[in-house]
């Protein structure tokens, strides 16, 4: 659902926005300091003047009442590397800007310590352990063919002792099954990876394939453990036309598009 705070409006997904002791949001275009007129929230440090992104990060801790410099990104490589945000760590980008960590999942039990990835068509994935841990996931089709999700959960066990079915996820804004079309050898990967027939379509006028991105995801999640009915799902698409005033989209504006959606999430204080 869509929650209006003065000039932002965030997307939350409904069922983990029920749970206490965790916050979660996923920016739309709205609301900061980039681009041209100074109106829209970007929060790529590759699109613009970092300046800029620090200071729509500053509007979101604002808003958020989350303090600023333990915000914590990474540079998205479309990998499956997984970091455990430590104390050493936490920050990086924006309290410790000299940091640069290359990965597309992060994780930490430590509370106020937004775990924040950029996103302009990958899907977004929110994982959580109530009071315990929390994670967050870029998953691009690179990263989905790669398990990332799945190896994110095997990761909350193997650091903090959480089962897979003690944990909440969310699927949040990414591009659809209609929107994501792909080649032949895209198609193919995929396909290794989840043989299920109902991710795909073909369509034999265009000779492309369409995939079910965040289907795929709920299936790592599920394959690794987690009760499906615990996984949030059903947000918009980030491509889809009717959401091109929400959402900056990789696809739908043809990489031309002026910015990146952030998602975060993070434990509320012990
Ligand atoms: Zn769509």
């Amino acid at each position: 659902m869509f929650e209006t705070k003065g000039k932002l409006t965030l997307y939350r997904d409904e069922l983990l926005g029920s749970l206490e002791g965790v916050g979660h949001f996923f920016t739309t275009r709205y609301g900061g300091v980039s681009g041209l007129n100074g109106n829209l929230f970007n929060v790529s440090f590759g699109k613009e003047d970092p300046k800029n992104v620090a200071e729509n990060i500053r509007i979101l801790a604002a808003a958020e009442g989350l303090p600023f410099e333990r915000f914590t990104a990474v540079r998205q490589v479309h990998g499956d590397t997984v970091v455990r945000v430590t104390e050493d760590i936490a920050g990086a980008r924006f309290g410790k800007p000299d940091l640069l960590i290359e990965a597309d999942a992060l994780i930490t039990d430590i509370p106020l310590t937004p775990l924040l990835t950029t996103h302009g068509d990958c899907v977004p994935v929110f994982i959580c352990a109530k009071n315990r841990a929390v994670a967050m996931v870029h998953s691009g089709w690179r990263g989905t063919a790669a398990n990332i999700s799945g190896k994110t959960v095997e990761a909350m066990d193997r650091e903090f002792g959480v089962k897979p079915s003690e944990l909440t996820c969310a699927i949040g804004p990414g591009i659809c099954k209609k929107c994501f079309e792909i080649d032949g050898p895209v198609y193919e990967i995929l396909r290794d990876a989840f043989p299920e027939d109902d991710l795909f379509r073909y369509d034999p006028v265009r000779n492309k394939y369409f995939a079910d991105l965040p289907g795929a995801v709920f299936l790592s999640l599920t394959r690794a453990g987690v009760d499906p009915e615990r996984i949030g799902r059903g947000a918009p698409c980030t491509c889809c036309r009717e959401n091109r005033d929400v959402f900056f989209s990789y696809r739908g504006e043809k990489g031309t598009n002026e910015g990146l959606m952030g998602a975060a999430i993070w434990l509320e204080k012990a």
